[in-house]
């Protein structure tokens, strides 16, 4: 879409006027004030690809908090909108050549908003209980799992949509009903199981299993432990680990981000390992940034720096390892849809193709705009619906004009996004994590 002139303006008053960020969080004036506004980063937004519009690209929503910083603006709800529409894909950190650290200054910003504005009642109660008592504990996840699997296997799920009960309950309870996505039949627990290695042992790793990932994509977790223990790997689920904090973090929720950080730290501290492994991107990330998450922490920055130098992606640690390729062939076209939180958080891009390369007879191929975020984003597809539905759609038909048979991954949040795209369309592209593709290979190999 052609950019077009921006639709907001914000009334600017002298600077002073109005209170400025005054959180402990805050953005820091360094990062504000590195950009120069040579708008490089506009065409790697996916937010200003869609509405041309500069309030939706990366330089409007840095220059609306240099105005609030500044007390020029105010916290209005159309400058946090601006905010809350961008999906914290950091596509524009990689295009910027003055080094802004976006991803940081959204997550500081965002901070900012949860004390200095105040949002609906429905959105503080939803996060509270989302943020504050759900994923902060795997049991009441697993429980929240079992009840959204009884909704739908008791026909509940039937019943509300047939009787039109969605559309008078409080809030967009059809959209929240239309996200619920697919559960896996077993949920994976990380309860301090000892994986041993095939054949000699070349590494001890502790692993994250994550928090959604483990009711989503189970099989793909355990795809990811066997795989590790082919290539010599001991893998250790060391017991009261949880969720990283990732969806904590980006949602400016950094208290509980940072409980969820020291628990997990001990957590893999007990396994003594020479990695700690992760099979989601937007975890990695968030993990290999414990050290900044708790910078003020003196009883566990030092923690935090062995565990973020540690925690590797897995795809990154297997080629590092030497991949034990497999021997058997897969006869596939596949292409690979990079996670933002992996070539854009991580910068890795040739580990998780290599993995894929080094299967016979797998073709990979590559799909337009491949750097362009899927529009899952954590929460994004149910806090933005429209703009996350429109960046799905994208990213489908991206993937369809390859001709793949399968689209590849390592996030299981674009592997849901894109999985209830091909669903809205009838599109029969399957979705597979790389180590699941891996695992089938190998799998093969003892047929
Ligand atoms: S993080 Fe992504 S959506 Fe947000 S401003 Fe940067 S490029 Fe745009
Ligand atoms: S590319 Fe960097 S310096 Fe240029 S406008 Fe974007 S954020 Fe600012």
């Amino acid at each position: 879409m052609a950019p077009t002139t921006q639709s907001h303006t914000h009334p600017i008053a002298a600077p002073g006027t109005f209170p400025g960020f005054t959180g402990p969080d805050a953005p820091s004036d360094d990062d504000l004030y590195k950009c120069v506004h040579c708008g490089f980063c506009l065409n790697a937004c996916p937010t200003y690809l869609e509405t041309g519009l500069e309030m939706e690209s990366p330089r409007g929503r840095l220059a609306l908090m240099k105005g609030v910083a500044e007390g020029r603006l105010a916290m209005t709800e159309s400058v946090v909108g601006h905010w809350d529409m961008c999906l914290q894909c950091r596509a524009c950190e990689v295009a910027c050549p003055s080094g802004v650290p976006y991803g940081r200054l959204m997550e500081a910003t965002r901070a900012e908003i949860e004390t200095g504005f105040k949002r609906p009642l429905r959105e503080r109660i939803g996060r509270k209980i989302g943020y504050e008592n759900v994923l902060t504990s795997p049991k009441r996840l697993r429980w929240v799992g079992r009840a959204a699997k009884l909704y739908r296997k008791t026909g509940a799920q039937t019943v509300a949509r047939k009787t039109g009960l969605l559309g008078i309950l409080p809030g967009d309870q059809q959209h929240l009903d239309e996200s619920l996505p697919e559960l896996s039949d077993n949920f994976f627990v990380a309860d301090g199981q000892v994986i041993s290695a095939e054949g000699q042992r070349r590494a001890k790793v502790a692993m994250l299993a994550g928090c959604v990932m483990t009711l989503t994509h189970a099989p793909a977790l355990e795809a990811a432990v066997r795989v590790l223990s082919r290539n010599g790997v001991e893998v250790h689920l060391s017991p009261n680990q949880g969720c990283c904090g990732a969806l904590n973090a980006h949602a400016g929720e950094l208290e509980s981000a940072r409980q969820m950080a020291r628990r997990n730290i001990d957590s893999f501290l007990t396994a003594m390992p020479d990695a700690v492994i992760v099979a989601s991107a937007g975890c990695g990330s968030t993990m290999k940034d414990y050290a900044e998450l708790l910078h003020d922490d003196p009883l566990y920055l030092e923690k935090a720096e062995r565990i973020a130098s540690l925690t590797k992606d897995i795809h990154e640690f297997l080629i590092e390892l030497g991949l034990r390729a497999p021997k058997a062939s897969l006869d596939y076209t596949v292409t690979y849809q990079d996670a933002c939180h992996l070539i854009n958080a991580q910068r890795i891009t040739a580990a998780p193709r290599q993995v894929l390369d080094a299967i016979p007879g797998l073709k990979r191929v590559e799909m337009p705009e491949g750097n362009v975020c899927c529009g899952s984003a954590g929460t994004y597809s149910i806090t933005q619906k429209e703009m996350s539905l429109r960046l799905g759609n994208r990213k489908a038909a991206n993937i369809k004009s390859t001709g793949a048979q399968i689209v590849a991954t390592g996030n299981p949040g674009c592997a849901l996004q894109m999985t209830s795209a091909f669903k809205r369309d009838g599109t029969d592209i399957q979705v597979r994590y790389v180590v699941e593709l891996l695992d089938e290979a190998y799998s093969k190999e003892t047929v």
